[in-house]
């Protein structure tokens, strides 16, 4: 029995959502906010939309949806809790 273990992790293209070590927070991709899930105690993050006037979330265990609303002036909190 030889099995021979190819460990090679080959990725195609270039990842989306790249994270960045910059000092800055400069939102050149699509933003997102931390949020915590009341309903089954888990947090998760939830990107905007292409409008710019919402976060849309999905509760990665109940697959519940949420969505918050952006302000005018956008909104500097980076944690919400969806109860
Ligand atoms: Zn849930």
């Amino acid at each position: 029995m030889s099995e021979e273990s190819d460990d090679h992790v080959q990725t195609s293209g270039n990842p989306p959502d790249k994270p960045q070590t910059g000092r800055a927070r400069t939102l050149r991709g699509r933003p997102w906010v931390g949020i915590r899930f009341d309903c089954c105690g888990v947090y998760t993050r939830v990107y905007r939309n292409p409008e710019g006037t919402a976060y849309i979330g999905r509760c990665p265990r109940c697959l519940r949806t949420v969505r918050l609303r952006v302000g005018r002036q956008g909104t500097d909190a980076r944690f919400f809790v969806a109860e």
